[in-house]
């Protein structure tokens, strides 16, 4: 089964953090999470990330992120 895609709806770094934080809304839950997306925001780690929710149908497959 295809892996669904998740948008990202918030990008920003915290200056307490090393990396990126890339909000996204979840495909599975309908709710946010955040994934780090690299150490810079020109040059976005994007791709496949493991959902943050387990108790969803389908969340084992995570998804990819999308801009
Ligand atoms: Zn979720």
């Amino acid at each position: 089964m295809d892996i669904p895609n998740a948008t990202i709806v918030q990008i920003r770094k915290p200056h307490s953090e090393d990396v990126v934080l890339l909000t996204i809304k979840c495909p599975y839950c309908n709710k946010k999470h955040s994934h780090g997306g690299g150490d810079n925001k020109k040059d976005l780690l994007l791709g496949h990330r493991d959902s943050h929710c387990k108790n969803q149908p389908n969340s084992n497959k995570g998804y990819n992120l999308v801009t």
